[in-house]
């Protein structure tokens, strides 16, 4: 069987089963564990069309009857998570080439199972973000604004909780096709400053693909 799991839907799923973790932990009722079960297994053949026997058989929840299956089920599924396509720092370099002295990423570091590639410049307190859209690799080089504050911020790709020094507010620079429409177009957003956190934890990429289309302004 090939890879048909998307890192963020995985890492959806990831979420689900803790929920149900935590249903196991605190619920003896075993109608209400079903229930919760069932719920959950809809939830997630509803991020899927066109699934063959093999991959339904795969995602099928009802093998697990206890909490401890829970690690199981998910390391089985992880071998059929999509890797990104490789980046290459030829690449990178292109996509971000109105940067003066681009720090780039160690790509060998990186896990090939990301959602997006991200990285900060702490010489220059930029965050860069890289991610492939319809088969595109787009980008957009981010300012981080610390406010100094002691609130907890929310980012929005993946929902984490955290103070400033870990969710960062952020000023994408972006790109207009006529400076008479606005040159100076400037969006801001709260995203995690490490973004392998981040791509353990984002389920959806719904945000994340309408921030990138507004910055590089594309319809
Ligand atoms: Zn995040």
């Amino acid at each position: 069987m090939d890879a048909f799991i998307k890192k963020y839907q995985y890492n959806y799923i990831k979420k689900c089963l803790h929920d149900l973790n935590t249903t196991y932990g605190t619920c003896a009722d075993k109608n209400i564990i079903e229930a919760n079960k069932s719920y959950i297994c809809d939830k997630i053949l509803y991020l899927f069309t066109d699934l063959s026997e093999e991959q339904k058989e795969l995602l099928d929840i009802s093998k697990i009857t206890e909490a401890s299956h829970i690690d199981k089920y998910l390391s089985d599924l992880s071998k059929y998570v999509y890797e990104m396509p490789p980046v290459t720092s030829t690449q990178l370099s292109k996509l971000f080439k109105k940067e003066k002295k681009l720090k780039l990423p160690n790509l060998d570091d990186e896990d090939s199972k990301n959602v997006y590639l991200g990285w900060v410049d702490t010489a220059t307190n930029k965050l860069f973000v890289a991610y492939n859209l319809d088969d595109k690799l787009i980008g957009m080089a981010c300012r981080i604004t610390s406010q100094g504050s002691k609130n907890t911020r929310m980012c929005t790709l993946c929902n984490r909780i955290a103070g400033e020094n870990e969710v960062a507010f952020v000023s994408p620079i972006c790109k207009t096709t006529n400076a008479s429409e606005g040159a100076y177009r400037s969006i801001g957003f709260n995203i995690c400053l490490d973004s392998k956190t981040c791509n353990e934890r984002i389920a959806s990429v719904e945000k994340l693909e309408k921030i990138l289309k507004n910055v590089n302004n594309i319809k």
